[in-house]
C-alpha cells in the first residue's frame, strides 16, 4: 500500500530516532491542482523519535514556490520555510484516524508512509496571498489594471485573469 519511497521505519527502543530526507518538486504536489504554481522545490527532512507510548515525528521544510504575483501577474518566487510536529500513537481502535497532529496507527506497524503527511505539511506552508512588495510590482501592468478596474466597477479580478491580461499587454 502506498509508495514505498515515502516509508519511514518506526524505532521500537525508547529514545531511538530515525530520519529521512526528501526532495519534492511540483510533480509531488500535482494533487493541489493549483494552476498558479508553476514549479516548486522543497528539501524536507523528517525524523521519528520513539517516546514512551508514542513517536514524535518532526517535518522540516525548506524551499521555494515559483508562482505569479496576485497583484501584477508577473513571476514571483516565494521562499517557504517551516516545521511541524506530529504524534504517532499505536492503537487498534480509531486506526488511521487523524485528529489535529495526532495520528493513530495500527500497533502492528513497523513503518509509516509519510506521503499524505508531507503533502499536508508543505501545503499548509503555501501562502494564501502571493504578492511582490508593492515597489517591486510591474508598474505598467498595475496602472493598466487600475483603468480596467474602474471600468469594471470594482469587480474582483482573479489572478488568472490578471495573468491572461498581462499576456495580451505584452503583444
Ligand atoms: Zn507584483
Amino acid at each position: 500500500m502506498g509508495d514505498k519511497r515515502f516509508n519511514i521505519g518506526l524505532p521500537d527502543k525508547l529514545g531511538n530516532e530515525l530520519s529521512k530526507d526528501f526532495e519534492l518538486n511540483e510533480e509531488f504536489f500535482e494533487f493541489i491542482g493549483d494552476v498558479l504554481i508553476e514549479s516548486c522545490f522543497f528539501n524536507v527532512s523528517v525524523s521519528v523519535k520513539r517516546k514512551h507510548s508514542f513517536w514524535d515525528l518532526e517535518v522540516k521544510v525548506d524551499g521555494f514556490l515559483q508562482t505569479f504575483c496576485d497583484r501584477c501577474g508577473d513571476n514571483l518566487k516565494v521562499l517557504i520555510e517551516g516545521k511541524d510536529l506530529y504524534f504517532l500513537k499505536a492503537q487498534e481502535r480509531n486506526k488511521n484516524f487523524h485528529d489535529e497532529n495526532i495520528i493513530f496507527i495500527s500497533s502492528k506497524k513497523t513503518d509509516f508512509n509519510l506521503k499524505p503527511l508531507l503533502e499536508e505539511a508543505c501545503f499548509l506552508l503555501f501562502p494564501v496571498t502571493r504578492k511582490h512588495k508593492i515597489e517591486n510590482c510591474n508598474k505598467t501592468v498595475i496602472s493598466k489594471l487600475d483603468d480596467i478596474d474602474r471600468k469594471m466597477n470594482g469587480q474582483t479580478i482573479s489572478s488568472k485573469i490578471l495573468k491572461d491580461l498581462k499576456g495580451k499587454l505584452k503583444k
